[in-house]
């Protein structure tokens, strides 16, 4: 996956991302804050002390969400599953996981860490916030009030037993620990996921009609990422169950037509693409692999160039090339073809080409698999 945004630092070998998406989620939370929320609640407060309020509050909000996904995260690597990165980015955190926990107690505890550390935040600021308010000035008990508050709101929004939600991979957790079945325990969440994005999705349309065009968006936002969230956490399970043990070879397609180096774009069109309808062709001078060329790189030559650029001017040289071993697991390859988001990958074995495998070729194979009930 590529990454877009900034490096905020490492801890324990986790890096902490900020997208740059996370700056429009910032600039909302301060101008909701500095307009609405201080000036309602503090008639006479200068408005300089509201928005250097506001940034604070948000600073520590998201302060806040950090620390939920970091407890996420250590709770993951006390039970072996490596946390690669942590990402803040335009709807909250995101503690990414190398793999997901293969024990249902574990992904119990690993979902359970985040709301519990934010329910501990909640609670400590609104303490703070009751015990100090003779102490300190009105505002910056808002500030602490305000992120009590937050917190305990994200515990709630959290804890909705939908997937990807934490709430929906403890709930997910407890019925794959009594069942035993993952796959049908992922499908009963993300399902759940599903409903409760359409409810979010909903809600904000009526917010917008009810006037308020900024949080019915997010609201309409945060519903369109969690459905396709819920999605996918299905769809990455029935891959993982549906591939598990499978070797690579066994679902690559073996003696791919190959082009020589030497042959011209237009022939590359007109007799290999046009003829074959693949998109993608494996490069071989004299019965050695060289390379890879796609469709999409013939697309980047001007047309009138087709009959004087050869295949070895637009491939893929083989060095630059991800390769993968028959050998290998297929679900472990699709995981890697996410990571460098290609579409198929050259086998080798010995150094010397075997196959090819595409999505498209492990996505009909789980497909045959589901239809055939085997
Ligand atoms: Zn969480």
């Amino acid at each position: 996956m590529q990454r877009q945004g900034l490096t905020l630092g490492t801890y324990k070998n986790i890096r902490i991302g900020l997208d740059y998406s996370w700056f429009v989620m910032f600039v909302l939370v301060v101008f909701m804050l500095a307009r609405y929320f201080f000036p309602q609640n503090y008639e006479d407060m200068a408005a300089w002390e509201a928005w250097l309020l506001s940034v604070l509050a948000a600073l520590l909000f998201f302060v806040s969400i950090l620390l939920h996904e970091f407890a996420h995260a250590l709770a993951a690597r006390k039970r072996s599953v490596e946390i690669s990165e942590i990402i803040l980015f335009i709807f909250g955190g995101l503690a990414k996981m190398k793999k997901e926990p293969e024990r249902a107690r574990d992904e119990f505890v690993i979902a359970g860490a985040g709301p519990l550390c934010s329910f501990i935040i909640g609670l400590l600021f609104l303490g703070l916030a009751f015990l100090l308010e003779p102490f300190i000035r009105e505002g910056l008990h808002g500030v602490f009030w305000y992120i009590g508050y937050i917190n305990i709101l994200l515990v709630i929004f959290n804890l909705v037993p939908g997937f990807p939600l934490d709430g929906g991979r403890m709930l997910r957790a407890a019925i794959w620990h009594y069942s035993g079945n993952l796959r049908k325990s992922t499908r009963i969440v993300s399902n759940m996921g599903q409903i409760f994005a359409f409810v979010l999705m909903f809600t904000g349309v009526m917010v917008i009609f009810g006037g308020g065009l900024i949080v019915g968006i997010v609201w309409i936002f945060v519903g369109m990422f969690l459905l396709q969230s819920a999605k996918s956490g299905y769809y990455m399970v029935a891959m993982r169950e549906g591939l598990s043990g499978i070797p690579v070879g066994k679902i690559m397609t073996t003696n791919p037509s190959t082009v020589h180096p030497n042959v011209s774009i237009k022939n590359l069109v007109d007799e290999y693409f046009f003829k074959n309808r693949f998109s993608c062709f494996p490069v071989m001078r004299n019965d050695e692999f060289v390379g890879l060329v796609e469709i999409n790189q013939v697309k980047a030559v001007d047309r009138d160039q087709w009959q004087y650029t050869r295949v070895s001017d637009v491939m893929t040289p083989r060095d630059a090339l991800r390769t993968v071993k028959p050998d290998t697991d297929a679900y472990d390859v699709l995981m890697q073809m996410i990571d460098a988001g290609s579409g198929r990958l050259p086998v080798l074995e010995n150094g010397e080409l075997v196959g090819i495998i595409s999505r498209k070729d492990i996505m009909q194979f789980v497909e045959f698999r589901e239809a055939l009930g085997t």
